[in-house]
């Protein structure tokens, strides 16, 4: 999906091809800045990759989460 590096080995970006909420593979768009936006068409969720880190910029809609245990211990603090 993801293959912004391909001399590299490892690729970071690999841990949210997913949204960690609901599995729902994520769109990725290209934002100026060097930035990537990350969303979730299923809860709406956003995250701005940028180099080494990754902060969300949106909260999920909770409501279109479908809860799951193993998806509950990911992010226990909401
Ligand atoms: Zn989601």
């Amino acid at each position: 999906m993801l293959q912004l590096f391909p001399d590299r080995p490892t690729i970071e970006i690999v841990e949210l091809t997913q949204c960690p909420y609901d599995s729902t593979p994520i769109d990725a768009e290209f934002m100026s800045g060097g930035s990537m936006l990350l969303t979730c068409p299923r809860c709406r969720a956003e995250w701005e990759w940028h180099g080494a880190w990754v902060r969300r910029i949106r909260e999920p809609d909770r409501n279109a989460v479908v809860t799951r245990d193993e998806a509950r211990h990911i992010e226990p603090a909401g």
